[in-house]
């Protein structure tokens, strides 16, 4: 037996708790019996004294366990269970493309996403944007997607880690978010849940990144891949580049629009299919689907030339209860944006992106993101044409094209647009895609 308040000391004194601890105080959490202010303490504890990875790993584990963790084993199911986590970006829709393709090469991909926070948008404000489309299916429902298809992408359901869902609203409101220790026992204890074998983390450095410097984004990405493992779930990092959109176009339907127009092939921007590749390659690898980053990389541009891909995508839409023609006619399904113009350039150079940021918050000012958790996303806004960073442009020329809901929104957004890119005289170096894969 504990005391909960002897833990938070402990902690406070730059004590290392025992896994004990940590369970007794993660129960504590979920079933109510630690006070806010006790979660609270702890969490500004931890975010200023740490927790070794032995602490993590038992953090993480105890999380998981607070609620219902996944268990695919009776499914006998031909393939291992993989899946892939972002911290997030602008015009990041790999979700919906790394999901397909890795169900067309053998995976299976029971994928639980969220939605979008701050500036970055979430993968299941993305398949709300889909009419129809259900994110909270049950149990058997899902199961029966994953089986028969190969990937279903869902909502977090309340039985998922509540330990976490607790602890994270009081972290949000208590200024302790940013303790690379608990947003690793955050993520990894959603993840685990799934009951996967094994996990991609996309870690993204730059701007629009939610780690504010590359050696964080590093600490974060060597932590989740340390705690991970030590979870006994195989998980390697990619740490991949958003100081720029990672697709030219960001809000929630035209999202949907540019992933079905990536995995029919009528279009494949070159900075999203590098990103998108090596994360699913290293599915197929951890995952044993491929025995060289070289034959994983042959087997999904075979996924995606074949149209198994496209068609994977397709049967989860529908058995999701999504239109069966979405891919055939998404102009009848996806709603469209009243006014479409452009943000012209005010000066002649090189496009440079001075601020992701200012780019995923131009998209949540027009309502494709949400300011406060209760506000409603219209789906139908956000950005297309993005101009890339060094490409050369003439004044005038757009710099993105605004599809917003009112006249008066796409001016303001056409302003953003203009103040969140630099226009230098001299072409800049580009930045890498890839910046460093981090595995066990
Ligand atoms: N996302 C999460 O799920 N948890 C965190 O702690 C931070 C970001």
């Amino acid at each position: 037996m504990f005391l909960t308040q002897e833990i938070i000391r402990k902690k406070r004194d730059k004590g290392v708790l025992s896994a004990e601890e940590i369970q007794f105080f993660v129960r504590g959490i979920t079933d109510g019996s630690v006070s806010e202010g006790q979660i609270a303490a702890l969490g500004m504890a931890v975010f200023f004294n740490d927790m070794n990875m032995d602490e993590r790993v038992a953090f993480t584990l105890a999380m998981r366990d607070s609620g219902h963790v996944l268990d695919w084993r009776a499914l006998n199911l031909p393939g291992p269970v993989v899946d892939k986590h972002s911290t997030g970006g602008v015009g990041d829709v790999v979700s919906l493309l790394l999901g397909p393709m890795v169900a067309a090469c053998g995976g299976y991909v029971p994928m639980i996403s969220g939605r979008g926070l701050g500036h970055t948008g979430g993968t299941l404000d993305k398949f709300d944007a889909i009419p129809g489309y259900c994110t909270v299916p049950d149990n058997e429902l899902f199961r029966k997607v994953v089986q028969e298809i190969g990937v279903a992408i869902i909502g977090q359901t309340a039985q998922l880690a509540p330990a976490d869902k607790r602890f994270y609203s009081i972290r949000d409101v208590t200024a302790t978010v940013e303790s690379v220790a608990m947003i690793t026992g955050s993520i990894l204890s959603k993840k685990l849940s799934a009951g996967l074998d094994a996990l991609v983390m996309d870690v993204k450095v730059g701007t629009g990144a939610f780690m504010p410097t590359y050696d964080k984004s590093v600490e974060l990405a060597e932590s989740i891949v340390a705690v991970g493992n030590g979870a006994g779930m195989q998980t390697s990092a990619i740490l991949t580049d958003m100081n720029e959109s990672l697709a030219p176009y960001a809000g929630n339907a035209l999202e949907v629009r540019g992933a079905m127009d990536y995995l029919t092939g009528r279009s494949r921007p070159a900075r999203l299919h590098e990103v998108t590749l090596a994360l699913c390659a290293e599915m197929l690898v951890l995952g044993g689907l491929a025995a060289t980053e070289e034959e994983a990389r042959v087997k999904l541009m075979a996924a995606l030339d074949s149209g198994e891909a496209a068609e994977r995508f397709s049967r989860m839409v529908s058995a999701l209860g999504g239109p069966a023609d979405l891919i055939e006619n998404p102009d009848k399904h996806l709603e469209k944006a009243p006014f479409i113009v452009p943000a012209p350039a005010l000066s002649a150079g090189f496009a440079n992106v001075r601020d992701c940021r200012g780019i995923g918050l131009a998209v949540v000012a027009l309502g494709g993101g949400r300011r406060r958790p209760s506000d409603s996303i219209d789906f139908a806004v956000g950005l297309t044409d993005l101009v890339g960073l060094g490409e050369q442009v003439s004044v005038g020329q757009p710099l993105a094209m605004v599809h917003a809901r009112t006249e008066a929104a796409a001016q303001q957004a056409v302003k953003e647009i203009q103040d969140a890119y630099a226009i230098s005289a001299v072409a800049l170096t580009a930045n890498p895609m890839i910046y460093r894969t981090i595995r066990p």
